[in-house]
């Protein structure tokens, strides 16, 4: 797996491409003349400049360098930031991520995607991100503890149950919002504190279901699609000239050969997922994590690799490990090999920018899943989407997590608490809402699902800020 530096070192895309999109949706939306028809006509050109230029930028960018005192004595600086990028929908929300390679212009493009995300799915919420740039695995409990307190005390004014309200992310977890909530109420005392961060664990106040939601949800948007819409639509889709329908049309009745990047939370939530769906019949013949990829051409044991996993820190077992002490009936391979496999399915489940200018002509796969935030770099999107490559898109595929916190937030407020199963109803229902409304876009015309749940997103957004005289 190449981390983000390295492609850009490379000489991969360097674009926004949230940006991008947003700007080629802006030209659609104000091309149709439904869209906001009491815009007069010779104001749309300044309107489309203003949306452009509101949306593509975020409203605040909050950084610091927390001072953090390690157990041996140091003091070190930690980069940290906030990025609330757009607050029209509601409060500000969004994961933090902790992980080495966290930048400030990442942080920026992910609290676009939120914004977007949010918008797509009805959740009313604003959308931002934070980051932490730090390898979690190289501190101890006590330091984690301490960087997190840190984080609040240093962003805590732009922090708040109705103000920003952030959530797990890559290296962050049920654990950190705790401390993190804790701490908001050492620095807030008297003040509502429950609901300032979401995804905490059940007995603070957590939802049930959280912590699967976003895998849960990703296996969904496919499913969903390439079961119950591809079947109920069958006659529609076939009689459709566009290459995406005969995709879906196809794999909803043939055997599908699935292979996972990434084996953490989301992974390996989706992969289970997968392996227990009676509606698709599909295989994993291979999962990847950041040292190895196990490939079973039969099909791999997902359940025994998920006790396996969970019994040892999260990671797939290595060769040595397999040679010596466990039988995991696969073969164990450089984990690179993965997203060049010749398989219909590829899941994304692990960092941004995996598929990219220099590997993506080897890409065999005929459906990209992204459970992964902007897994694909743009310009291999263009390529795969213009050779028929049916990609169901972060924004419309990974929003499990946020859907559940914002339950998790109503939940709060109201201080009575659902079951399992009815959280994940309501999820798959939220999901299943914006999937009737997209998806008859999608194979109506020639825009890939991407570019069309943008276009929703962006259209939401626009309407309300017009609405809202944010546009003078
Ligand atoms: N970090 C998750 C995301 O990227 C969840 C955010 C949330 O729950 O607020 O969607």
């Amino acid at each position: 797996m190449k981390s983000r530096e390295t492609i850009i070192k490379e000489g991969g895309d360097k674009m926004d491409k949230q940006s991008s999109i947003i700007e080629n949706s802006l030209k659609a939306i104000m091309d149709d003349e439904n869209f906001l028809p009491d815009l007069k006509s010779q104001t749309r050109d300044q309107a489309y400049k203003s949306l452009v230029s509101i949306l593509t930028t975020p409203n605040h960018i909050h950084k610091s360098f927390l001072r953090v005192t390690l157990e041996n004595g140091t003091v070190t600086r930690v980069p940290a930031f906030r990025i609330q990028h757009n607050d029209i929908l509601g409060p500000y929300k969004g994961g933090i991520r902790f992980h080495p390679s966290v930048s400030e212009e990442e942080v920026s493009n992910f609290s676009k995607l939120m914004t977007l995300k949010n918008a797509l799915h009805e959740v009313p919420f604003g959308g931002a991100k934070g980051g932490v740039v730090v390898n979690p695995k190289e501190y101890s409990v006590k330091e984690l503890n301490l960087i997190c307190k840190k984080y609040v005390q240093y962003f805590n004014d732009v922090l708040g149950p109705d103000k920003d309200i952030p959530a797990p992310d890559m290296g962050s977890g049920e654990r950190e919002m705790d401390w993190m909530m804790a701490e908001f109420k050492t620095v807030h005392p008297g003040e509502p504190y429950r609901n300032s961060f979401t995804g905490k664990s059940i007995v603070n106040g957590g939802s049930e279901g959280r912590r699967e939601a976003t895998g849960k949800g990703v296996y969904f948007s496919f499913r969903y699609l390439m079961h119950d819409y591809a079947n109920k639509n069958e006659k529609w889709l076939t009689e459709n000239d566009n290459v995406f329908a005969d995709t879906a049309v196809k794999y909803a009745k043939t055997k599908m050969r699935m292979a996972i990047q990434g084996f953490g939370n989301l992974g390996s939530v989706a992969a289970l997922e997968a392996y227990k769906c009676k509606y698709l019949q599909n295989k994993i013949v291979a999962v990847s994590d950041h040292n190895v990829m196990l490939y079973n051409e039969k099909g791999l044991d997902i359940p025994s690799i998920v006790n396996y996993t969970e019994e040892n820190g999260g990671e797939l077992p290595t060769q040595e490990v397999a040679l010596n002490d466990y039988d995991i009936n696969a073969s164990i391979h450089e984990n690179d090999e993965l997203l060049e496999l010749d398989v219909d399915v590829l899941l994304l489940a692990a960092l941004e920018d995996q598929i990219h200018e220099d590997n993506m002509e080897n890409i065999k796969a005929e459906i990209i899943i992204e459970g992964a935030n902007k897994p694909v770099t743009e310009k291999a999107d263009k390529f795969l989407s213009d050779k028929g490559v049916l990609i169901i898109p972060d924004i419309l595929a990974n929003a499990g997590g946020v859907i559940v916190s914002y339950f998790e937030w109503m939940q709060g407020r109201d201080t009575q608490f659902m079951g399992e199963d009815r959280i994940y109803e309501k999820l798959f229902n939220k999901m299943k809402y914006t999937m009737d409304t997209i998806l008859p876009q999608f194979f109506g015309d020639p825009f890939p699902l991407r570019q069309n749940c943008y276009i929703h997103a962006v259209t939401k957004l626009s309407t309300i800020m017009f609405r809202q005289g944010k546009l003078y």
